[in-house]
């Protein structure tokens, strides 16, 4: 479903580099990855996401290369089969609850708003304990609230693969573990492949495999990863 090859991504001027040799999440699979702040976890989502172009190298999902894919192709493969929760979760501002959940269907032109999908995000914020917030802006929301909605609105176009940054790093055990069914649900039911980042090590068991980031990456200790890829 989503397989990396030779990655290769830096940041200009030199301050941060990343070489993945090899990274493959079958279709239907729910893949946790844990390490250091700052070492590359959420880069990595942006370019699974191409959100982010990398420099060389190949990220294929569900068959389909985006590496090899202009701008505003990759931005329609995005909204159409991606469901994205952002560390930052990204919400817009302007808008309620209820609103930012229906974002991705406002936004892909190809999608018509019915009311088959204003009572699936209702429903999806029901199961995030959200739905006496529907009308409320989401800048009177507490943070973990705000993530809550982040999540719901991943999920709303049932994506065949969901990318989530630390998508339980504001909740509560109670709210993580309901974030986590809503997340595998997905999974289950759609065969959607999951990959993820989180810190709570309380999670891991959950995912079908965790893997630690530090282990994806070609280093100068270990550089004979990049021949063991090829
Ligand atoms: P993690 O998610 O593992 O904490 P990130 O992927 O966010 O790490 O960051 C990896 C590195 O890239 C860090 O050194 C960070 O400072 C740097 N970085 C992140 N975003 C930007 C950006 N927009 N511009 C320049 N450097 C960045
Ligand atoms: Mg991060």
């Amino acid at each position: 479903m989503i397989t990396i090859r030779h990655l290769m991504f830096s940041r200009p001027h030199g301050e941060f580099a990343m070489n993945i040799p090899r990274l493959t999440v079958d279709r239907g699979e729910s893949v946790v990855l844990t390490g250091p702040s700052g070492s590359g976890k959420t880069t990595l989502l942006d370019l699974a996401a191409g959100i982010l172009q990398a420099e060389s190298g190949s990220i294929i999902v569900d068959g389909q290369d985006l590496t090899a894919m202009t701008e505003p192709r990759r931005r329609s493969f995005r909204l159409r089969r991606i469901g994205l929760v952002f560390q930052s979760f990204e919400l817009i501002e302007y808008l309620s609850v209820i609103d930012n959940v229906l974002l991705p269907a406002r936004i892909s032109p190809e999608v018509i708003l019915d009311s088959e999908l204003r009572s699936r995000a209702a429903r999806l914020l029901e199961c995030a304990g959200l739905d006496r917030l529907q009308r409320r802006s989401v800048t009177q929301l507490s943070q973990g609230e705000q993530q809550r909605v982040a999540v719901c609105r991943a999920l709303l176009m049932e994506p065949t693969l969901l990318l989530a940054d630390e998508p339980t790093g504001n909740l509560d055990p109670d709210n993580s573990r309901r974030i986590m069914d809503l997340l595998l649900d997905q999974v289950r039911r759609m065969n959607t492949t999951l990959l993820a980042v989180t810190h709570d090590h309380t999670m891991l068991s959950r995912f079908d495999r965790a893997l630690k980031f530090q282990d994806l990456l070609v280093s100068e200790q270990n550089p004979a990863e990049a021949d063991r890829a090829s």
